[in-house]
């Protein structure tokens, strides 16, 4: 089968560096803790464990040793625990996550109410949240509906939201009547490259496959935008979960994967692919 793979795919380089500290904090110190998976990547999360990772979603689980904070960040609160506890910290939370975080600092610190466009539950928004004093969250124009009308918003997003979904969140804003908005792109780069190149290959191909862990955010996103522009996209973790009927009758597949998805399994799954035979 002729495989095609997306220009540019797989781990980005906050994730990149994330499991880079990990594996170098391993080599020094007994017992490291990660607060949450480390990525959202089954296999990687296991391997990591293997060597000595701990995952914990409470810091009050940690009695002592070394706590690696993952790429999505923490709040300030989490963090002056950490303190509090006398114990190690290493931050491996990614740069552009920790702009997002300083940026929602000055907006409050000028006056606005800050809005973080984007999904309340997800790590990364809740670290935000937790970063600055009065921080909303909308992820739907009915969330936006609910911000009282007199307040000066200074709008920022999610990393890796979509830009189409930040500027339908930012037309329903435009549509209210407050008197100031001040917005600050803060949409990862990296998840825009991964995007464009996911929907330009999904067009050419028969079948497009998307892959990376089920929880991942930013996996989840480019199925759904592939699947917008070819029906036929499917997320799958790993070669193992191909059920192999979809192939028949395809000429050309494509191939993209999530920024939590290691080389192994993108290389392991396009190898197999491309020596299927239906
Ligand atoms: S997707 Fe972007 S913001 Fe998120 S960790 Fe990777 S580089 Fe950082």
């Amino acid at each position: 089968m002729k495989v095609l793979v997306a220009e540019k795919c797989g781990f980005c380089p906050g994730v990149r560096n994330a499991i880079n500290l990990a594996k170098k904090t391993l080599e020094k110190n007994n017992v490291v803790y990660s607060l949450g998976p480390i990525i959202h990547n089954e296999d990687v999360v296991r391997q990591l464990a293997e060597s000595g990772l701990h995952t914990v979603n409470q810091i009050g689980q940690i009695a002592e040793g070394t706590v690696l904070i993952r790429s999505h960040g923490a709040t300030s609160a989490e963090l002056q625990e950490i303190q509090d506890k006398g114990l190690d910290v290493v931050d491996a939370t990614c740069v552009l996550v920790k702009r997002v975080q300083k940026i929602a600092r000055l907006l409050h610190e000028e006056g606005y109410h800050v809005v973080i466009i984007g999904d309340k539950n997800h790590p990364e928004v809740r670290a935000v949240v937790g970063s600055a004093p009065d921080v909303n969250v909308a992820g739907t124009e009915d969330d936006l509906y609910k911000l009282s009308l007199g307040k000066k918003l200074g709008i920022i997003c999610q990393t890796t939201q979509s830009p189409d979904y930040f500027a339908q969140m930012l037309a329903a804003v435009a549509r209210r009547g407050f008197s100031e908005i001040k917005v600050i792109n803060t949409l990862c780069r990296e998840t825009m490259e991964r995007q464009e190149a996911a929907v330009k290959l999904c067009r050419q191909v028969d079948v497009m496959f998307v892959l990376g862990g089920l929880h991942s955010a930013n996996t989840r996103k480019l199925a759904e935008l592939c699947k917008k522009h070819n029906p036929q996209t499917f997320h799958l973790q790993n070669w193992q979960e191909l059920d192999k009927n979809i192939l028949f009758g395809k000429q050309t597949a494509g191939v993209t994967a999530g920024a939590s998805t290691p080389d192994e399994v993108i290389d392991a799954f396009v190898e197999n692919l491309r020596s299927f035979e239906g």
